[in-house]
């Protein structure tokens, strides 16, 4: 006991801590996915923002590059203007460029009929004077432009000064009288670039972006060019294009870091986890509170019940102790009158009426110590879960019957009375009734034995309704108006070796072992037991039990009992050939049978009986009896070696055990070492005489069934 709740208490102690340790894991766990869900949330909202920011940038810083563009256009359409107005001359152009010069332009040029023959400012850039509409590089988009009255941009390409330009080239048309519009020429400026986007490309710097801009290669071509850029591989950047005279501009646009704010990422990380581990030690330490906790509770709870153990292992040591005082007083007090009247037979054998007196109380003295030597023989057959069922059809009313004429006796003993009714519909039922007639005696004798001279007993037997066909359900009723039971004593009642007073000091004879037996037979049989009582007033005790519904079976009980009384003493005239180790039972076995008008020849042991046997002709003997436990060889090895033999009645002759034990296997043995049927000791000549009817007629035994099992004997 104290092993099974170490090892229960240990279990719990590797649960607990197991328990302390998963609990945390698990928050540290569940903390990191909600972190890394956030994370990745944050990433994606951030990167959204981000982007967001970048595309603004982008449109803000694209338009602001195109009106840089278009001031540089500017400047060709006011000398468009001045060429127009002028029908084809141009005065004045050095005066008008320079005031039109500002540092993002390279240079302001005039081309009549495609050929640049004014530049501003001149020096440094004369090699520009040549025939666009003819050169091998600006020829085709210059045709482009004339044919087709669009600004043109050509470039980037390097310039001779150093760093990079574009040409925008403008043509000019001149309207005739005839209203006829004839090419004139172009007017041209070369943008330095990057100077031109120099504050876009600034404010782009300064936000940290990397940049591109690019531009298609020629109206007619879509492939782009790098204008100017930030040097860097674009990488998913946002996009913005826009168009300026047949050209196609894109703005490319990234965050210097890339799309992930990895710093903020970082920290979030950082406070997150933080938060996380706070969390799960905060969780450690609950837990960790909690045990602290709970094991101070079990100490208390284990406390409890160690002290519990502790006073029913008293209690339990206290009833042992009163009950064997009360056995040592109940076992003596019959043995007492055995002894005193066996000597008084011995002084007054002369005697035939004193003998046959003192014989008398020998016999009740005897019944009474087999009751209680019965008693916890059945208590012990129980408790290992050996009690054996027979199961036989008969009549409740006969039952009810039985019950009466039983306490017949001991109810005019003590001037009581005994009240009987009934109310069924089902008499026949299947069952055992020996068992149920020990149930119903121990409530009854009990229910005389603790009721005053005079009082009243009632035994009430009604049907109860079912749905069922196949089995009946009765209510038992035992009612007294004794000496009744204290509220603290009834919920005991069903204990073994309980009683409410000592039988010394009562003078109630008892083992404390009736109830218990009681409750333990109901229960087998799958009834229920209760008691109601008070102290004083009386007890009712009710027992409710369903029984297998069986034939009416009247008319044939009525035919087999004429079939017995035809056939009279059974026993008369039998020989029988006994195998009985002990002097003393062999002596009373040889009297009893001589008393039926039957023989018998007493053999030691097995071995004996088996030579007997052997040497015996056909008809000198009807039946074997056979003590199982004898010297030399035991009753099994001597009824094997009986059916073994070549004698003539080997398998026939009925072998009947007999023997001071009836649990099951004992039956079992027998049966299975080749014996036809089985009494116990001290062996009762009804119980034999019945046997050896039943053997006779059905050439076997009742069968027996056993205890909580579906097995049959
Ligand atoms: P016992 O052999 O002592 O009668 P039981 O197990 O039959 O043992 O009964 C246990 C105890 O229950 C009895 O000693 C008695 O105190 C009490 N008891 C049983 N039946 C009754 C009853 N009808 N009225 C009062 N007390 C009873």
């Amino acid at each position: 006991m104290w092993k099974k709740i170490k090892s229960a208490q240990e279990q719990k102690n590797t649960f607990r801590i197991k328990k302390e340790l998963w609990i945390p894991v698990f928050v540290l766990m569940i903390g990191l996915v909600v972190l890394v869900n956030i994370d990745i949330r944050a990433d994606s909202s951030q990167r959204d923002l981000i982007r967001s920011r970048a595309e603004l940038n982008a449109v803000t810083y694209a338009d602001h590059m195109k009106a840089d563009i278009v001031r540089g256009i500017d400047i060709t359409n006011t000398f468009e203007q001045i060429v127009i107005s002028e029908n084809g001359k141009i005065s004045m152009f050095s005066k008008v460029a320079e005031n039109m010069m500002v540092d993002y332009i390279q240079s302001i040029q005039i081309a009549p009929d495609g050929v640049v023959t004014e530049i501003y400012p001149e020096d440094g850039n004369e090699a520009g004077k040549i025939d666009l509409i003819y050169d091998k590089e600006r020829g085709k988009i210059s045709c482009y432009a004339r044919d087709n009255d669009v600004i043109t941009m050509q470039g980037p390409f390097s310039l001779k000064q150093g760093g990079t330009g574009i040409a925008v080239r403008n043509p000019v048309y001149l309207e005739q009288k005839n209203g006829e519009r004839t090419f004139w020429g172009f007017t041209i400026v070369i943008i330095r670039v990057p100077d031109i986007f120099a504050d876009s490309i600034k404010s782009l710097t300064d936000f940290s972006y990397e940049y591109k801009l690019s531009k298609s290669i020629a109206p007619w071509d879509g492939t782009y060019e790098e204008v100017y850029g930030s040097g860097v591989e674009m990488i998913d950047p946002v996009t913005y294009t826009f168009e300026l005279g047949d050209s196609q501009w894109i703005l490319e646009v990234m965050p210097e870091n890339g799309w992930n704010s990895n710093e903020k990422l970082y920290r979030l990380w950082g406070c997150g986890l933080l938060i996380v581990l706070l969390l799960t030690g905060f969780v450690f330490m609950i837990m960790l509170l909690h045990r602290t906790q709970e094991s101070e509770n079990t100490v208390v709870e284990l406390n409890k019940k160690l002290q519990k153990a502790l006073e029913q292992a008293k209690t339990a040591s206290v009833e042992k102790s009163n009950f064997l005082f009360n056995m040592s007083h109940d076992i003596r007090t019959p043995m007492n009158a055995v002894i005193g009247m066996t000597s008084l037979i011995r002084h007054d054998a002369g005697n035939k009426d004193k003998v046959i007196e003192y014989a008398d109380k020998i016999d009740v003295s005897s019944q009474h110590l087999l009751g209680i030597i019965n008693d916890i023989l059945d208590m012990s057959k129980i408790e290992a879960g050996k009690t054996i069922f027979k199961y036989d059809d008969f009549s409740i009313l006969n039952f009810i019957q039985k019950i009466n004429n039983l306490f017949h006796s001991q109810i005019d003993e003590k001037k009581q009375t005994l009240t009987t009714k009934k109310n069924i519909r089902h008499e026949w039922v299947n069952g055992d009734q020996l068992r149920l007639m020990q149930i119903f005696s121990n409530l009854l004798s009990n229910a005389v034995k603790y009721t005053q001279e005079g009082g009243e007993i009632q035994f009430l037997v009604e049907e109860c309704e079912t749905n069922s066909s196949v089995h009946a359900k009765y209510r038992f009723l035992v009612r007294d108006n004794g000496i009744g039971m204290s509220a603290d004593f009834k919920d005991k009642i069903f204990d073994a070796f309980t009683r409410a007073e000592s039988s010394v000091t009562n003078k109630i004879q008892g083992t404390g072992l009736g109830m218990a037996i009681t409750r333990n037979l109901v229960e087998a049989m799958g009834g229920t037991i209760d008691v109601e009582s008070e102290l004083g007033q009386g007890s009712c005790f009710e027992v409710l039990i369903e029984l297998r519904i069986a034939e009416d079976r009247t008319v044939a009980l009525a035919a087999q009992e004429k079939t017995d009384e035809q056939d009279g003493n059974i026993l008369q005239g039998m020989r029988f050939l006994c195998a009985e180790d002990n002097e003393l039972n062999a002596e009373i076995l040889t009297e009893l049978l001589k008393t039926e008008g039957a023989e018998c020849t007493i053999c030691e042991n097995g071995e004996e009986v088996l030579k007997a046997f052997e040497q015996s002709a056909p008809g000198d003997y009807d039946m074997i009896l056979m003590d199982v436990q004898m010297p030399v060889m035991n009753g099994y090895e001597a009824t094997k070696a009986i059916r073994k033999s070549s004698h003539e009645l080997a398998k026939k002759i009925p072998i009947i055990a007999m023997t001071a034990n009836a649990f099951s296997e004992d039956i079992q043995h027998s049966l299975a070492a080749g014996m036809n049927a089985h009494v116990s000791k001290p062996v009762e000549m009804k119980v034999l005489e019945k046997t050896i009817r039943s053997i006779k007629s059905s050439g076997e035994a009742p069968k027996c069934r056993l205890l909580n099992s579906d097995k049959w004997i």
